[in-house]
Order: C-alpha cells, then sequence, then structure tokens
C-alpha cells in the first residue's frame, strides 16, 4: 500500500524529528522513517545524553573524593563507583528522553514509519526492512540519516577491545586503562570520564594540541589541566597499527620526534570522528550529488534533486567541514521545515554556532579564535580574565579556567568569545546570544553582570579588551 505524506522524513534524530514536529506544527501531514527501536538517533541513544549522564556520574565522584574539602563525613571507606548502578541510572534518562520524543510525535500528530528507507526517486521512499510499504511526498522528502563512528587506516574496530564511543557507554566494568585516539570533544569527554572513575588514560592526537578546533589558549589550559589530573597526552603523534587480544590492545604510535613507542591498554577507544550514513539510501540511485560520501546541499538544505533536501550530520555544504553537532541538526530541521511550508527563511551563520566540550575543565566557545580572526584580515584585540579571580569559581573550588574575548580594534565588533572552566557550556550562551545580536565589547562593557556568578568573568574579559579589568 502506498501512504501518501506532505513530508517524509528519513531519521529521527536532532535532526530529523525536530524537522518533523516543527513541519507538523506547521500543518504539514508527516511521518518519519526510523530503524532504530526508539527515537532520537546518535544524540539521544549513543551520544550527548548518554555521555553527560556519565560526566555526570564523574562529577558526583569527584565530589565525594573531596569530601573532606566539604566538610562531608561520608565514611573512612574510599569512595567507590558502582558501574551497574550508574550504567542503570544513564540508561533511565535515556529511556525517558526517547518515550518523551515518543509521546511529541503523538502529539504532533506525526506516524513513525518503523524500518529502514530507501529513495526512489524525487517523492518516492519505500521500507525495505521492517514492514515493507511504499510512501509518497508531496512537497519534499528530508533526508536526516546522520553519522557512525569511523576509524583510521591501520586500525580495525573490533567492537569489543578496539572501540567506540557506541561501545564505551556501556562500559560495566571501569577499564584499569584506555588508550584514546583523538582528542576532539568525544574524545576528551571519555578521557574526563574515565579518569575520574579511575582508569588510567593516554590519549593519542596527531595534531600539535588536545581539541584542535578550540582557541589555542584553550588548548593549552586543557593540556595543563589533564597533565594535573593524570591523564597522558601524545600529541603530534600517530598511531600506525593496533593488534587486540582477550584481555587488551597494542598499540604502536610514533611520536612527535620520531620515535617509535608501544602502548598496552585494556581498551583502545577510537574517537577520530564519524562519517555519513548512507548506505542503503539508494542517493546515488536517485542522482544525488555526494561530496566525501557526504550529500551536498545548498544553504536552504536544498540537494540537487528537486523534492529531496538533507540536513545533519549527513550533509555537506562544500568548503569548511559542516559542524556535526545536535542543535546545528535541529536547527537545519526548523529552516527545512520553514521553507517547505512556504515561509521565507534565512541561512544559517556557522560563525554563530557555538561549540560545548564537556571534559573536566569544560569548554565553550563561540565565533572565530584569535588565529582565525587575524588570518580573515581583523585587527585583532584580545581580553582575557581567569575564573581564579571570581568569588563564585572559589565557592565551588574551581578555579582553573578563564574568559578570552576576540574582538575587532576597528569598529570593537565582537568575534569569538571561548572559555574553560566550571559552567563554560552554559555560559556560551550569552556570547552566542552577544555574537547572534552583532554586540560590540562595549555593550558587553554595559551590560550588567549579576554577582557573584560565573558570567562576571565575560563582563571583565570585555573589560580587558579595552585595558581596563577591574579584578585584575
Ligand atoms: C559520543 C558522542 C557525543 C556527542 N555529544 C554531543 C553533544 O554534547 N552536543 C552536540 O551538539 N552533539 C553531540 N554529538 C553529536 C550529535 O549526536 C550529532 O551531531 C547529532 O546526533 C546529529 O543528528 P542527525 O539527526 O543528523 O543524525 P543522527 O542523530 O545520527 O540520526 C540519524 C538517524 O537516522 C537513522 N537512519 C539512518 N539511515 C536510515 C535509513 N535508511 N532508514 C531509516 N532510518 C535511518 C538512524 O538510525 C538514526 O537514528 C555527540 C556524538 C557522539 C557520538
Amino acid at each position: 500500500m502506498d501512504h501518501q505524506y506532505d513530508v517524509i522524513v528519513i531519521g529521527a534524530g536532532t535532526g530529523g524529528y525536530v524537522a518533523a514536529i516543527r513541519a507538523a506544527q506547521l500543518g504539514l501531514k508527516t511521518a518519519v522513517v526510523e530503524k532504530q527501536q526508539a527515537l532520537g538517533g546518535t544524540c539521544l541513544l549513543w551520544g550527548c545524553i548518554p555521555t553527560k549522564a556519565l560526566l555526570e556520574h564523574a562529577h558526583a565522584l569527584k565530589i565525594a573524593q573531596h569530601a573532606k574539602d566539604w566538610g562531608l563525613t561520608i565514611g573512612s571507606s574510599a569512595v567507590g563507583i558502582d558501574m551497574n548502578q550508574v550504567q542503570a541510572r544513564k540508561d533511565r534518562i535515556v529511556t525517558g528522553l526517547t518515550k518523551g520524543v515518543e509521546f511529541l510525535f503523538k502529539k504532533n500528530k506525526i506516524d513513525w514509519i518503523k524500518g529502514t528507507a530507501r529513495l526512489t526517486g524525487r517523492s518516492g521512499v519505500e521500507i525495505f526492512e521492517g514492514e515493507k510499504q511504499t510512501l509518497t511526498a508531496h512537497k519534499e522528502i528530508i533526508v536526516a540519516t546522520g553519522s557512525a563512528p569511523r576509524s583510521v587506516p591501520g586500525i580495525e574496530i573490533d567492537r569489543k577491545r578496539i572501540i567506540t564511543s557506541d561501545e564505551a557507554i556501556h562500559l560495566r566494568d571501569v577499564p584499569k586503562s584506555i588508550a584514546i585516539l583523538g582528542s576532539g570533544a568525544v574524545g576528551v569527554e571519555f578521557a574526563s570520564i574515565f579518569r575520574r572513575f579511575g582508569s588510567d588514560v593516554t590519549i593519542i592526537e596527531l595534531l600539535p594540541r588536545l581539541v584542535p578546533v578550540e582557541d589555542e589558549a584553550v588548548s593549552a589550559e586543557l593540556e595543563k589541566a589533564f597533565k594535573k589530573q593524570g591523564i597522558t597526552s601524545h600529541t603530534s603523534a600517530k598511531a600506525t597499527g593496533a593488534r587486540a587480544n582477550a584481555d587488551g590492545v597494542e598499540l604502536d604510535v610514533q611520536l612527535a620526534d620520531g620515535k617509535a613507542k608501544q602502548l598496552r591498554a585494556d581498551y583502545l577507544l577510537v574517537a577520530t570522528g564519524r562519517g555519513p550514513v548512507t548506505t542503503g539510501l539508494d542517493a546515488e540511485g536517485v542522482g544525488l550529488q555526494m561530496e566525501k560520501g557526504y550529500i551536498k546541499v545548498d544553504a536552504q538544505y536544498k540537494t540537487n534533486v528537486p523534492g529531496i533536501s538533507a540536513i545533519g550530520d549527513v550533509i555537506t555544504l562544500g568548503g569548511p567541514g559542516h559542524p556535526q553537532l545536535a542543535h546545528v541538526s535541529s536547527a537545519e530541521g526548523i529552516i527545512t521545515a520553514e521553507r517547505i511550508a512556504g515561509q521565507e527563511v534565512r541561512p544559517l551563520n556557522y560563525d554563530h554556532v557555538p561549540g560545548c566540550t564537556y571534559c573536566d575543565p569544560e569548554i565553550g566557545s563561540v565565533g572565530l579564535s584569535e588565529a582565525e580572526a587575524k588570518s580573515r584580515g581583523y585587527d585583532v584585540r584580545v581580553g582575557t580574565f581567569p575564573f581564579g579571580v571570581l568569588g563564585r569559581a572559589k565557592m565551588a573550588g574551581e578555579t582553573e579556567g578563564f574568559v578570552k574575548i576576540v574582538a575587532d580594534k576597528k569598529y570593537d565588533e565582537l568575534l569569538g568569545v571561548h572559555m574553560i572552566g566550571l559552567r563554560s557550556t552554559e555560559l556560551v550562551a550569552e556570547a552566542t546570544a552577544a555574537l547572534r545580536l552583532e554586540s560590540t565589547v562595549e555593550e558587553l562593557i554595559r551590560t550588567i553582570h549579576a554577582h557573584p556568578t560565573m558570567a562576571e568573568a565575560i563582563g571583565e574579559a570585555a573589560h580587558a579588551v579595552h585595558g581596563a579589568a577591574i579584578h585584575l
């Protein structure tokens, strides 16, 4: 039987499910095809939510480990962690949220078609795994099939000892040792989780610094903090081979000085990035233009085939890498649904996408780094304010880190805000709004920041850009 819709979305991740809800809100008859047993995609099932739940456990453990400093009396035996309980709580959070999306589908009268979809033309979709059926989209098909972990040459993922984040979130024992390949957001978040739980953690990063997409000052601060916590980092280092056996992994690494080193760990976590998911979709069959496996779209997320658009981790807009982030996929989903419903939409400004990394200390950043601003020809001036001076940071016992503002000297325009330290992933929201509103540094200075808060560091960093921080 052929089922008729205005919009058919393939994939119920943060791109697809949000696009579907917005389309339904705008009166479009909408269906979502999802091959997993639960809605929410990578973010809810294997990504943002489970990792941040584990990080909250790591944070709770940190407080308990420092009980004495807080005047807490919690018995004389060493504080431990029960991984079964940790996993059970994390799973409850994930299930609660996926059920929440199911509820929203019902509320908005969105049909969830369970199965795997294939494109059959500019308006046709076939479900070839699951309940076999065909669907027709009278307005548009939105492809939101996301991404999956990928490895690097010489390292074969066996999902037992050489694992990805998909397996790492389910580990029921704390590994004695873990090597982590890659120091992007996923790599450093797991480094923080496992180190806090008690593992020996070694990071191998090909580029010269940790979190290479961040401002250089942030990378340096994280490296310092990780070293203090006992995390070993090898930067400018290349993993050339890995051999797994029943109880561990042997890893060959070429260090920065060119010397070869062999490492042994209980697990090797490969966190070297994610590639697009288009298997079985028959994207090429319907003539979609592809670039390195990604679906090529324009600034309105239209593919080259009329009637088919694509959003989220599976797309490229050409040019520099498209950010693979949940909130980016959702923003693209909303714009696409609104365009399909006939609204006028404006392209996203990818310079205004906030990035949050929930390692310890956490990182929040938005806009241009100092190096990027210089390479774009701005006459740059920066202001930095350390969290260590703030009353609120001292109360929390978390004084590492800073806020750094990158601005343009000529017009006083705010170009980027970079922070590392307590609550940075929340504080970045103010910086994002300021960039969105094209604020000047002067406007941030005149914005009153409540006392005592971590946000005072933003106001102070703005003062510092003008050479006039009050508390330094
Ligand atoms: C460990 C980890 C931590 C992360 N943490 C964060 C974070 O803190 N913040 C953040 O912003 N981002 C984070 N991300 C990234 C974020 O999860 C992704 O950017 C986001 O999920 C992308 O959404 P999407 O809708 O494009 O794709 P996905 O979420 O990957 O969803 C795609 C969906 O499509 C389905 N699908 C694929 N092919 C088909 C088909 N043919 N038929 C039917 N269904 C299909 C899949 O089953 C999947 O459910 C993290 C990722 C990982 C791996």
